[in-house]
């Protein structure tokens, strides 16, 4: 590392400026994200075994101007380092229930429909008005909230449990489901786990991803199954890329899938036909 040390120095510097301004750039965009219309919500079909709808994730898309489209990966820990994940996740809450809303006046959702998911970010979730927060918008949008499915992160049910648990509780009463997102990749103790009120894991896309050729995601999938089994919870499996991925997870007990193999996250028009003409996916 010595030898190529000053060029490989410079390299890193300008790599880092041009870090830095691209990420300045993102985070003074970002401000005006909101107030200017930019973000959408696209919506990810969710399949039985039968691939009837029974749920759809709403998943957020910036398109700015300046910067073309940004992906959520890129944004949101942006949004959460800078505060704006609040009024960003108000927005999405919002708007992912009016839509809901709408599906279920104009077009009419599937009697096989249970939930729509939204994103929780960590930050939201720890805000002391968080709850208030969300029940407002299920007044303001009349939406009921046990079709609301509210996905959050092991990472965030590390601190403070107590709190976590309360506030759970609080939405659980109104009806709101709550799933693990990423499961398998986080901190989460398995502990905690049963004092929550939680509906389903689901199971993150690397495992699924790795499904055929590594004997240790199998295992771990195989694992997360019959461990939700007992805990009376429902599973999901994210990121079904291929048929065989989906025969491989029914073959061991998974009856829920999200994934490209099935659709794509679609805007909300598309879906609306999809949804008027059938809801097989
Ligand atoms: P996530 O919650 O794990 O969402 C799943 C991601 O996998 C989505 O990426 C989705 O488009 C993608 N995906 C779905 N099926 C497949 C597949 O078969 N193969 C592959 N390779 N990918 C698939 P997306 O939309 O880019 O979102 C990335 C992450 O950004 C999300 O991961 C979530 O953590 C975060 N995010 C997205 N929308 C929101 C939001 O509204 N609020 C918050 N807080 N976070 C969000
Ligand atoms: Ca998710
Ligand atoms: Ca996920
Ligand atoms: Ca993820």
């Amino acid at each position: 590392a010595k030898e190529n040390g000053r060029s490989g120095f410079h390299f890193y510097r300008n790599e880092m400026q041009q870090y830095a301004t691209d990420r300045l750039k993102m985070e003074k965009a970002l401000h005006h994200a909101l107030e200017r219309n930019e973000l959408r919500l696209v919506y990810q079909p969710q399949v039985n075994s039968k691939g009837e709808l029974i749920g759809l994730e709403a998943l957020v898309r910036w398109f700015s101007p300046e910067l073309g489209m940004i992906p959520p990966n890129r944004f949101i820990p942006i949004a959460e380092e800078t505060g704006l994940i609040v009024p960003l996740g108000e927005w999405v809450l919002t708007e992912a229930c009016q839509q809901l809303r709408a599906w279920q006046q104009v077009t009419g959702l599937p009697e096989t429909f249970k939930c729509l998911a939204i994103n929780i970010s960590p930050y939201q979730f720890s805000r002391e008005d968080f709850v208030d927060q969300v029940l407002k918008v299920f007044e303001q949008t009349q939406v009921d909230p046990s079709y609301i499915d509210l996905e959050i992160t092991e990472n965030m049910l590390v601190e403070n449990i107590k709190s976590v648990a309360a506030k759970m509780q609080r939405l659980r009463q109104h009806g709101v489901h709550f799933s693990i997102d990423d499961f398998g990749t986080g901190y989460s103790s398995l502990r905690y786990l049963k004092y929550l009120p939680l509906s389903q894991l689901k199971i993150d896309q690397s495992f699924v991803r790795d499904i055929s050729d590594d004997p240790n995601s199998y295992e771990i999938i195989h694992t997360i199954i019959s461990m939700a089994k007992h805990m009376k919870l429902s599973v999901i499996a994210e990121g079904v890329e291929t048929l065989f991925e989906k025969e491989v997870l029914t073959s061991i007990g998974c009856t829920r899938y999200q994934g490209y193999h099935f659709s794509k996250p679609l805007e909300k028009q598309a879906l609306n036909l999809q949804l008027l003409q059938s809801s097989h996916f």
